[in-house]
């Protein structure tokens, strides 16, 4: 079966789907994106990430082409057409296309991609092992609230750690953990605690993270959103990522440094437990 994309109001073959030149998505990184789960067949946390991908657009000021209830719709169609049910939905919005030249152009309307990924979310290898993370510098720019498609540090984050053997980079700004280059970051402190950083400019709302935050308040399980430092994580009990595209994942080292008894720990397991058992529950997923 072919690869069916969505691009700017049609389904079509991905060998099909041409973007402009001068779209401003390729000319200036001029775009929000965002990136959800399916599992089971059905779309993990739709509403917030809806909402998340609202204000992205808002913030930059671009027009929301669709309703909430016209972007699920979309996502649920591409999903049936690629026979996907567990994988990744990929969506953007660009300013459009237009001649060259960075203020707004007038009239012009947005363009909208939209890709699947099939992928093992629950059986992935790395949830069983752990992954390994290096800490890089946080080298982005104001405003990481807003999901823009100028990925340039984070492309920058995640090679250097695939050229050290990690499969994570977590970024930091004056000492203290931002987030990692495409999940947020937590530690687990030796009472039990988790820590995490609290939202701001200066880190993605993660929907995972949200989601995670509430069901371990549910487990009982103590929270302190505050920052923490690189030797504080070093020096934590358990490590651990969240992710749209991997859920909860287990860090079991720190550039080179063995987190805990260097395991994915009993907290990140039972936390992966919960999210999947939320995720894959149509009621909540649906909500
Ligand atoms: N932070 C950054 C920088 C990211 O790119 C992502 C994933 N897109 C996340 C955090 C995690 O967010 P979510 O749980 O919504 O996928």
């Amino acid at each position: 079966m072919s690869r069916i994309v969505f691009l700017n109001g049609s389904f079509l073959p991905i060998e099909e789907a041409k973007v402009p030149f001068m779209d401003r998505g390729f000319l200036f990184g001029d775009g929000v994106y965002e990136g959800i789960a399916i599992l089971d067949g059905h779309l993990v946390d739709n509403d917030a990430h809806l909402e998340r991908l609202e204000r992205s657009l808002r913030e930059v000021r671009i027009p929301n082409p669709y309703t909430r209830a016209e972007w699920t719709r979309l996502e649920e169609e591409i999903a049936r057409r690629n026979g996907m049910t567990e994988g990744f939905i990929y969506f953007q919005v660009t300013r459009g296309v237009a001649e060259r030249d960075f203020m707004f152009p007038e009239n012009t309307a947005p363009t909208v991609a939209m890709f699947t990924q099939a992928k093992a979310i629950v059986n992935a290898p790395a949830a069983e092992k752990g992954i390994a993370v290096i800490t890089v510098p946080d080298q982005r720019w104001s405003r990481r609230d807003i999901k823009s498609i100028n990925l340039l540090a984070q492309v920058l984050a995640k090679q250097a750690a695939k050229e050290a053997g990690a499969q994570e980079a977590w970024m930091v700004q004056d000492g203290f953990v931002t987030e990692g280059g495409s999940s947020s970051g937590f530690i687990v402190t030796k009472e039990g605690r988790i820590v995490v950083r609290p939202l701001s400019n200066a880190i993605l709302p993660g929907i995972t993270r949200k989601s995670l935050l509430a069901l371990s308040q549910d487990a009982g399980i103590e929270l302190e959103e505050r920052l923490f430092t690189v030797e504080e994580a070093y020096d934590a009990a358990e490590a651990f990522m969240t992710s749209a595209s991997t859920f909860v994942l287990p860090i079991v080292s720190i550039d080179g440094r063995s987190i805990g008894d260097g395991k994915p720990g009993p907290i990140t397991k039972k936390l992966r437990e919960i999210y999947i058992r939320m995720a894959s529950s149509p009621r909540m997923a649906a909500e």
